[in-house]
């Protein structure tokens, strides 16, 4: 699939791939130059708890994403 960059750079991601790798206005992606260095590939990125890796109910705190379950068990060992 062929896709045109406009004057400030931007690319459109054609739908169906918004639609296939979920894709929302405001995702966060990350890109990377391929590892052969002919191009760049594009990975959405998936927000997770810095300490088990659970994507369910994320809280940031002190730019630390942590779940639920964490947070508690943290607010609990500083509180001993
Ligand atoms: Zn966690």
């Amino acid at each position: 699939m062929t896709v045109n960059i406009d004057g400030s750079g931007r690319v459109v991601i054609p739908k169906e791939y918004r639609e296939e790798f979920n894709l929302q206005p405001d995702s966060k992606v990350y890109l990377l130059p391929s590892p052969d260095g002919r191009g760049l590939v594009l990975f959405r990125l998936t927000p997770k708890c810095a300490n088990c890796g659970s994507e369910r109910e994320l809280t940031v705190i002190e730019n630390i994403c942590l779940c639920e379950e964490c947070r508690k068990l943290f607010k609990y060992m500083l509180n001993k």
